[in-house]
């Protein structure tokens, strides 16, 4: 048997996909990747594709980048692993020491672990044990609807995404939910002015009404950084994080942002919180954190809060919490090869023009019949498509409309994940105006050819 018929063969025989209904995977031809080069993956076919959501939101610098592999050839030439309960390794406290320098200037420590969920949930556990360490009595956490943070039942916990999340529920800790932020701008103001600073003051009055009646048992404000991505790209009305910042300092609450999707550039900032000048008290990275390396995730907080849990050993103040890899050092040496290559490649500084060049473009997807809305945040954006653009309708579920675009895209050699019926444009930083253009001209025929389906 050829190779690349055993591999099709095992990954539906022994391979349980994320996210992924297996019955219907195990009837359909698959993308298995080989290598990648840039901005581009080879399947073991030796087909080419653009890779349209940068290997799921984390790509930064294109695959394959010599300087990322020369970091990892070089540290696991020294050591791949050392733990660091009680101990240290040389990369982590070098990454730990780069993070604090670039994120904003209250975050000023670094705990590691692996996955954008793990670093939310060390952001729930540390808000939870801050105040238990300050002998207050404030347990509850304010959630977005919409909101995603990932799949542990913590970070599911303090998510609102009906589809992935209602089926925990009996296992889940109780929440206060506000509304999403976009959907209800859209709601209250319509699509034309849903962004705008005016809509957020209506939308403020109500957060901060809910606030002042429930603050004394607030733990924690937790939201994303400024667009909630897993919902389908919905940006937040201009000020929103801010005016959050403002209440939680105002009631005594402490504020997680999420910053897994949005950081490392993403957002057209280094960290989306830079946009509206937000320092959080505590932040969550992951994804971009190794330039979409390795698994590498970082919960920064505030001295204030680190000092929390300072005491004698006695006392049993202490974070109880680590991860077999936390801060691993080939991980830890990558993200520091990550910081060094946006310096010398100028990654922001030349991400600028793509941004702008996305939003032009983004406009002539509103002439297609089946887009029903059209969101951009930095350099991710995210197309809706619906039966009837008149009456808001979707597409049924079932049908998997957003799928059948993607496999149209990678007919031609592009590969895109959707969200439902949210196609979604999300290339490592690095592609080129040109490459961009393929995937947006791409993704306008194949949704334009819904209409003769
Ligand atoms: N938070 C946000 C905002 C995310 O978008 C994601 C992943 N899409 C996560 C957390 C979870 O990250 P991970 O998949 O690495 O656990």
């Amino acid at each position: 048997m050829l190779k690349k018929d055993y591999l099709k063969e095992w990954d539906k025989e022994y391979f349980w996909h994320p996210f992924t209904q297996m019955k219907v995977y195990r009837e359909e031809e698959n993308l298995i990747v080989e290598r990648g080069e840039g901005v581009y993956v080879y399947d073991i076919n030796g087909n080419r594709y653009l890779d349209g959501v940068a290997s799921l939101w984390c790509n930064v610098h294109g695959h394959n980048h010599p300087k990322l592999n020369r970091a990892l050839i070089e540290q696991v030439g020294k050591i791949a692993h050392f733990t660091t309960l009680g101990a240290s390794n040389v990369p982590a406290v070098v990454f730990a020491k780069n993070l604090v320098e670039i994120t904003p200037p209250k975050l000023t420590k670094v705990f590691y672990s692996e996955d954008g969920a793990e670093a939310m949930e060390i952001a729930i556990k540390i808000a939870y044990h801050y105040w238990h360490n300050k002998g207050e009595k404030k347990a509850k956490f304010v959630t977005l609807s919409e909101a995603y943070h990932g799949d542990t039942i913590g970070s599911v916990s303090v998510g609102g995404i009906n589809i992935f999340h209602e089926k925990y529920k009996p296992l889940l800790f109780d929440v206060y939910k506000l509304p999403s932020p976009y959907l209800e701008a859209v709601r209250k103001a319509g699509r034309e002015k849903a962004l705008e600073y005016d809509t957020t003051k209506i939308l403020i009055e109500e957060v901060e009404d809910f606030i002042f009646h429930n603050h004394q048992d607030i733990a924690a404000f937790v939201l994303e950084a400024g667009v909630q991505g897993a919902a389908g790209i919905l940006p937040f009305p201009k000020g929103y994080l801010k005016e959050i910042r403002r209440i939680c300092d105002e009631y005594n609450i402490l504020m997680i942002v999420d910053e897994v999707a949005t950081g490392f550039g993403r957002s057209g900032y280094m960290f989306a919180c830079e946009k509206e000048g937000v320092e959080p008290d505590i932040m969550a990275l992951g994804k971009g954190i190794t330039g979409g390396y390795l698994p590498l995730a970082a919960t920064i907080v505030t001295e204030e809060i680190f000092n929390a849990f300072l005491g004698e050993f006695g006392e049993a103040k202490h974070f109880y919490h680590g991860h077999t890899y936390t801060g691993n050092p080939l991980a830890c040496s990558v993200a520091i090869a990550n910081l060094e290559v946006f310096d010398e490649e100028q990654t922001l500084k030349k991400l600028q023009p793509k941004i702008e060049l996305l939003e032009e473009r983004l406009e002539e997807f509103w002439s297609l019949k089946h887009v029903g809305d059209v969101r951009q945040y930095g350099f991710m954006a995210g197309i809706q498509l619906v039966k009837d653009k008149e009456k808001n309708e979707p597409f049924p579920y079932g049908e998997r409309t957003g799928f059948k675009v993607a496999r149209m895209m990678m007919d031609k050699g592009v590969w895109v994940r959707p969200l439902g019926d949210v196609m979604v444009i999300m290339p490592p930083l690095v592609i080129s105006e040109k490459e961009l253009e393929y995937l947006l001209d791409v993704m306008f025929e194949s949704i334009k050819a819904l209409e003769n389906i």
